[in-house]
């Protein structure tokens, strides 16, 4: 069956030090609790990433990275290779959040590069779709996420495809306290599914697991991860502080 998933997004915050000492609170926090029900993921800054593979030890926490070059090897200053991020022993990268397209110009066709790079590298992709305001307003959610998952992702092999993990990220609720009620949610994630199993067969889709992202929080994690098609989250801001992430962790307890 598919894992329920609380993975963190830390974006551009913290410096290597409030970053280790963040990991630390968590495995304190993650130490006194009987039972964790979800896998738990950290996405840090690139330069972090071996230290925190180091911090986090042997605990069931992951390192992710947030991004990965779109070529192998070579000539392009300033590009993180997807074999770079697996030697550092991170486990998993975030690819095509919304910041990255929009203000980094990513394409669903350069996605599907990293993503195959990833996949070669052995790297679990949490790959990120979701409309902006605009297209929910004129009702094209779907169509768009929909084109998103196809183009970068509908050439895998199904066996490629079975590991892949999808964060539902609707761009209007990323970093504005706007979340999609739960019912938003499952409408839609309940549509992904259905697109990959139309893909892929269901059996596939349903061990796909597709995580929301945008303004979860403690308050709001329970009802959205209680939703048949909601395995967890991705969570930005309120994965910044021990205190508010540990509580959408616990969500699934
Ligand atoms: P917020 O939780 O800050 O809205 O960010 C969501 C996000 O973009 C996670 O990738």
């Amino acid at each position: 069956m598919r894992k329920n998933i609380v993975a963190g997004n830390w974006k551009m915050n913290k410096n290597l030090q409030e970053g280790l000492a963040l990991i630390d609170a968590l495995k304190v926090a993650l130490a006194d609790r009987d039972k964790v029900n979800c896998d738990v993921v950290l996405g840090t800054p690139f330069i972090h990433l071996a230290n925190a593979v180091a911090a986090v030890g042997d605990k069931k926490i992951g390192i992710a990275a947030q991004n990965c070059a779109d070529k192998a090897s070579g000539a392009y200053t300033g590009e993180i290779s997807a074999a770079m991020i697996a030697s550092t022993g991170a486990k998993y990268v975030i690819l095509g959040h919304s910041e990255r397209r929009t203000y980094y110009g990513e394409t669903d066709a350069t996605l599907k590069e990293k993503v195959v790079l990833a996949l070669a590298n052995e790297l679990t992709p949490i790959f990120c779709i979701g409309e902006v305001l605009e297209e929910r307003e004129a009702n094209k959610q779907e169509a768009v996420v929909k084109s998103q998952i196809e183009n970068a992702l509908f050439t895998l092999s199904a066996q490629d495809f079975s590991k892949i993990v999808l964060a539902y990220e609707p761009v209007w609720a990323i970093g504005t306290g706007k979340t999609a009620t739960s019912a938003q949610a499952q409408e839609m994630h309940a549509f992904i599914r259905k697109t990959v199993a139309e893909k892929y067969g269901k059996e596939i889709a349903d061990n796909t697991s597709i995580l929301y992202g945008g303004s979860c929080n403690a308050s709001n994690a329970k009802e959205l991860f209680s939703n048949p098609d909601v395995d967890g989250g991705l969570i930005g801001g309120a994965s910044l502080e021990v205190d508010k992430f540990t509580p959408i962790i616990d969500a699934f307890n």
